[in-house]
């Protein structure tokens, strides 16, 4: 059989970019679908513009913070359309950037839907394309759960939070994860009262509970109110307030109320039983290569379920790519690259490999390697109170994981990342130089002091004193 194209890619976010313009670069014929804009969630919903919010709301907290030390600050005025501001940067990006990583590409935008009509073809715009292999990335869709009362009430999600016109005077948050957690302090700081409401025990119950306590006592002192472990009861509209009832009797009111309850998969649209392509409830059904129940069908990103991060939808993106080009047993197996991940809150969190209590559930001897950010020089002249490095090793050397939390997370998790995803030890990050003041210097630090611990083995201190 002859084929339109070669590759086929739905969905273009973070995992179909990868796909399209990779497979394009290569010289292939790239069949690129999408029925919203290009770079996804990410790009128009996600990412881009919630970390755009965050940055606006640490600027305006940073200057509130010289106002109260009577440093000559002056007065910042409110943030004027901080939405619309957003909304020209990602429109700069689309226009100036992203459009142009696509010529390439034979793309099909806006044209509606893609949905599959046989295994290899796939119809949109009312025309049907056929291809060799068929990359599905259609990520997820925000999860709106079903309280009583919550269909009467304008909630709003990631989809169209940032097209407010302007900063709501109070919004009641469902979902205490990243999301809920990053957009909380945002629009906090930028002159929200904001109210978080989950069912979890802690904030960012995915991390470790002593980092969700951490942030909630920050959100405590910035005047974010969170009530862990409730169930909602009820959610009406009150005139111009939104009322949120818990099963502990509060009423929590807000002019807005946010729904970052977790994700949810819909395939209705694509079809995915004309193709034989199986899913559940928990996303495309993939095996270690990103392979779907048809081997020529691929479904990298969001939509296999298995981590939710734009950097995992591209790197999924190309790992599916090269699978298709490698017969079977030379394919790469997605699950053995370590995905670090980091909240964009203040302090940033960021974790990377095993968590303290995924130690203690496999039962792992470990040690834990902490340097605090109160306890280095540079941290403490630059006025940075919260933070630290913290890994969990074993006594020779090998890396089980780490928690970095405070200035610079996201960027220094990295180098832990890449220790780990190539078993590098202890001593190895120890003989690397790291540029002093910079807070990765306390990376090398947790690494002189598992050493340290080592010279407390009474064996090798007496060997030592013999080598003297
Ligand atoms: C508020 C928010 C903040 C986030 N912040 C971060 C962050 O800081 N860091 C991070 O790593 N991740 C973050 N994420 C998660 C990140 O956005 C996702 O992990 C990422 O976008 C997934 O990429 P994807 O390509 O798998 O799917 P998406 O980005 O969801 O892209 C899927 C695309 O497929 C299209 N599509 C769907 N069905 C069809 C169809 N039938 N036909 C044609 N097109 C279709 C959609 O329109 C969409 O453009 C955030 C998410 C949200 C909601």
């Amino acid at each position: 059989m002859t084929y339109g194209y070669d590759v086929c890619v739905v969905g273009l976010g973070p995992a179909g970019m990868a796909v399209s313009i990779m497979a394009s670069e290569m010289g292939l014929r790239v069949l690129g679908i999408e029925k919203r804009s290009l770079g996804g969630e990410c790009m128009s919903v996600g990412c881009i513009p919630s970390k755009a919010l965050l940055r606006m709301g640490h600027a305006r907290h940073a200057f509130d913070r010289l106002e109260t030390l009577a440093l000559d600050g002056g007065s910042l005025p409110r943030p004027a359309e901080p939405f619309r501001k957003i909304a020209g940067h990602i429109q700069y990006i689309h226009d100036k950037k992203t459009t142009a990583m696509f010529a390439k590409v034979d793309l099909k935008l806006r044209e509606g839907a893609a949905s599959f009509v046989d295994p290899h073809t796939v119809e949109v715009g009312g025309r049907c394309y056929t291809a060799k292999r068929i990359f599905i990335c259609t990520g997820t869709k925000p999860y709106v759960p079903p309280i009583s009362g919550i269909d009467g009430v304008d909630y709003l999600t990631n989809e169209n939070l940032f097209s407010l016109n302007e900063i709501p005077r109070s919004m009641v948050i469902i979902g205490g994860g990243a999301i809920g957690s990053e957009m909380a302090q945002a629009i906090s700081r930028l002159g929200c009262k904001a109210t978080i409401v989950h069912a979890d025990s802690h904030l960012l119950p995915h991390g470790d509970s002593e980092a969700g306590q951490l942030l909630e006592a920050v959100f405590a002192g910035e005047g974010i109110a969170v009530h862990n472990d409730r169930t909602i009861n009820r959610i009406d509209r009150e005139d111009e307030t939104i009322v949120v009832e818990t099963d502990q009797g509060e009423r929590l009111v807000g002019q807005k109320l946010l729904v970052a309850a977790g994700r949810k998969y819909d395939f209705a649209e694509l079809k995915l039983e004309n193709a034989g392509v199986d899913y559940d409830r928990r996303g495309i059904k993939v095996d270690r290569h990103l392979r779907t129940s048809q081997r020529h069908i691929y479904a990298p990103g969001d939509c296999n379920g298995s981590f939710l991060f734009t950097h995992a939808a591209m790197h999924q993106g190309m790992i599916a790519l090269m699978n298709a080009m490698m017969p079977g047993p030379l394919g790469l197996d997605y699950r053995k690259y370590v995905v670090p991940w980091t909240v964009f809150t203040e302090p940033q969190i960021a974790h990377v490999g095993m968590l303290e209590r995924d130690l203690k559930a496999k039962g792992t001897p470990y040690e834990v390697i902490e340097e605090a950010y109160e306890n280095y020089g540079a941290a403490i002249a630059e006025g940075i109170a919260i933070g630290s490095v913290r890994a969990y090793a074993s006594k020779t050397g090998r890396i089980y994981g780490a928690r970095i939390i405070g200035e610079g997370a996201g960027e220094m998790i990295g180098e832990w990342g890449l220790a780990i995803q190539n078993r590098l030890r202890m001593h190895r990050i120890m003989f690397l130089q790291h540029s002093f003041p910079t807070m990765s210097f306390l990376t090398k630090r947790v690494s002189e002091r598992w050493m340290m611990n080592r010279m407390k083995s009474r064996l090798l201190r007496r060997l030592i004193r013999f080598m003297v």
